[in-house]
């Protein structure tokens, strides 16, 4: 990853909230606390030969807290959400949740997790300070999942569904990228559990950030093909015309032919990109300060900590940094470049 632009940062504000050149303001900071994980989803991880980040690079529970603390009392961060990698893999996650909750004012803290693990560790989590979760499963279909995620653990991931419910980590939301080839047709039964189970269903666009660098257009479930499918099952839709703000998710109302009722969200991230109004930062699990997922720069924070740096340098660094944020992902670009880091690294 190449170093920030210089002088990109000319005529960034030096307080105040967190904003960039087009008047976005960022709240929103997603954390990734470590690039391993338990699954390899298709769409995200190869299935062997993965360079996981040296040990020693990945941010300790004191740098995160240290920056999570700038974020909030420096730069008006609001919302912080936890995920990797498997955030559930680092063994301290409740503990820097803990942390991070105490900070003034306190920060709104969710986790995204694939749920292996949340079974034993949602009351944990719940207790230190966690407010909901995220829990991504794409279909019901053990046979599927073990294909998608190359591993048998959909029991795994229901218990935790389970428990986050019963840990009052709600709502409790799915995140579900559809498979090319199975995915429109194990909608119907993803919908019926969440909506059975009073979770909220969120079925997002596969994005260019897979490992391998072979997502194709043409091979996306886009948002379009999901409301048709929805539709031609009987499900009755109605949007959610309430103002979106920087939420990603098009909302619904749903009732399905068998009368179970609820909301889903989908999440256009390509056919319909949300970019003008993003309002998230984020920091990869070795101290990389990125303003967009689809960044082709990084910011080194960890350098900055490990080094003499000060709070105010820190917060220096990541005012230009934001301040020079593209005003979108650029995917329908005839320039666009995947990121060379996956999803994994830079944190979902
Ligand atoms: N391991 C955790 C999990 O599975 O939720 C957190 C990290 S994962 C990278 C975060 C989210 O990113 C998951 O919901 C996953 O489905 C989604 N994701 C991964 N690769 C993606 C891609 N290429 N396009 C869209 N979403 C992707």
């Amino acid at each position: 990853m190449t170093p920030a632009e210089p002088n990109a940062d000319r005529g960034a504000p030096t307080s105040g909230p967190l904003t960039d050149r087009y008047g976005r303001v960022a709240h929103d900071l997603r954390i990734s606390v470590t690039d391993r994980c338990n699954l390899r989803c298709t769409y995200c991880l190869p299935e062997s030969g993965i360079d996981w980040l040296p040990k020693d690079s990945t941010l300790t529970l004191d740098e995160t807290v240290r920056l999570a603390t700038i974020a909030v009392q420096r730069l008006d961060i609001t919302a912080i959400r936890f995920t990797g990698g498997e955030p559930l893999l680092r063994r301290d996650i409740g503990e820097l949740v803990e942390r991070i909750a105490r900070l003034q004012p306190r920060p709104e803290l969710a986790l995204t997790t694939n749920g292996i693990g949340l079974a034993a560790r949602a009351g944990e989590l719940a207790a230190a300070g966690l407010d909901r979760v995220n829990v991504s499963l794409d279909t019901t279909d053990p046979a599927h999942f073990t294909a998608i995620t190359r591993r048998d653990r959909i029991d795994d991931v229901l218990a935790g569904l389970e428990a986050a419910a019963s840990a009052g980590l709600r709502p409790v939301k799915v995140n579900a990228v559809l498979d090319p080839q199975t995915g429109l047709d194990d909608l119907p039964a993803l919908l019926r559990l969440c909506l059975r189970s009073d979770y909220e269903l969120r079925v997002i666009e596969q994005m260019p950030l897979d490992a391998g660098h072979h997502w194709q257009r043409s091979a996306m479930v886009t948002a379009a093909q999901v409301l048709d499918r929805l539709r031609s099952d009987g499900v009755d839709l109605v949007a959610d015309e309430r103002p979106r703000g920087s939420a990603p998710a098009q909302r619904w109302r749903v009732r399905t032919a068998e009368g179970d009722a609820g909301t889903i969200g989908v999440i256009a991230a390509v056919t319909s990109p949300f970019c003008a109004d993003c309002d998230r930062t984020r920091l990869t699990a070795d101290g990389q300060l990125r303003s967009c997922l689809f960044a082709r720069t990084e910011t080194d924070l960890r350098t900055l900590l490990r080094g003499d740096a000060g709070d105010d340098q820190i917060e220096q660094a990541w005012r230009a940094t934001m301040w020079a944020k593209a005003a979108g992902h650029g995917i329908d670009d005839v320039s666009f470049q995947q990121p060379d880091r996956p999803m994994s690294a830079i944190g979902g």
